[in-house]
């Protein structure tokens, strides 16, 4: 895994863009008040370290996506989360996402593959955690195609983008908006405005990101960022849910694979 992936070709970037303004499997949000979300791509130990315990000190879950391929490797920027972790982050109640296998950008894989490497993905988490479902997916490096969309639309609730936004009214499940939380941090100023917007709309404000370590790579924060988000999340009156709690509280159906719709 590497932040440093080739950049996408002029198709891969076309169809990222129809990806982006196309909604797949999008309903109207039923939630009673504001949401937030905590996430985390690829897990390094730090997140687990100690983004769980700010979370639970709060008294609230996160979603993990886990690259499983990556799962206790060490990597130049961080190590990634072993499998005692991720099972200790499980029965912490924190909820467990797929993120691929390989962590390969879901626009270079042929239809058959891609359902191959989620297939992988879902295979090595459940023999971590064979009680439990892996139902939500976050695209890796944020790039989703239409194609994938659609393709995603049969084997997984949601999948998470990393562009920048709050969801609101009509949510688009297949390209769930976040905001990141990596170098340039948004201000105090920014974050309150983002509260004030989720609460004045009635949506769902999902916060990703890496690790959270006192001197985090381009793509985390610190401990004290993140807790003080946290915080100020609470206290701006948002219910702090996991991705999938999040999707029960809009009225998305649960994930059927029978039911699902018919990938493209
Ligand atoms: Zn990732």
């Amino acid at each position: 895994m590497s932040h440093e992936v080739k950049p996408a070709g002029m198709l891969e970037r076309l169809s990222h863009r129809m990806a982006k303004r196309v909604p797949v499997g999008a309903c109207a949000m039923k939630n009673h008040g504001p949401l937030v979300s905590f996430t985390f791509d690829d897990c390094p130990q730090s997140a687990f370290e100690h983004g769980h315990p700010m979370l639970q000190r709060f008294g609230v879950c996160g979603t993990f996506y886990i690259a499983s391929g990556s799962i206790g490797r060490r990597f130049k920027q961080w190590t990634v989360i072993s499998e005692a972790g991720v099972k200790a982050l499980s029965d912490a109640g924190h909820e467990i996402g797929l993120h691929s296998h390989a962590h390969d950008p879901s626009g270079r894989l042929s239809t058959a593959a891609f359902t191959a490497d989620l297939g992988h993905n879902r295979d090595v988490l459940s023999a971590i955690l064979p009680d439990k479902a892996f139902t939500n997916y976050a695209y890796p490096y944020g790039r989703a195609t239409l194609r994938r969309k659609r393709q995603l639309s049969a084997l997984v609730r949601s999948s998470r983008s990393v562009i920048s936004g709050i969801n609101t009214g009509i949510l688009d499940r297949h390209y769930l908006l976040s905001v990141e939380l990596r170098d340039p941090m948004p201000s105090r100023e920014d974050i309150a405005a983002l509260f004030a917007e989720t609460r004045n709309k009635n949506g769902w404000l999902i916060f990703m990101t890496h690790d959270v370590a006192p001197n985090p790579d381009t793509f985390g924060c610190t401990p004290e960022q993140f807790s003080d988000i946290v915080e100020q999340s609470l206290e701006a009156g948002l219910t702090c849910l996991t991705v999938d709690r999040a999707l029960d509280a809009i009225g998305v159906p649960s994930f059927n694979p029978e039911t699902a719709m018919v990938a493209a």
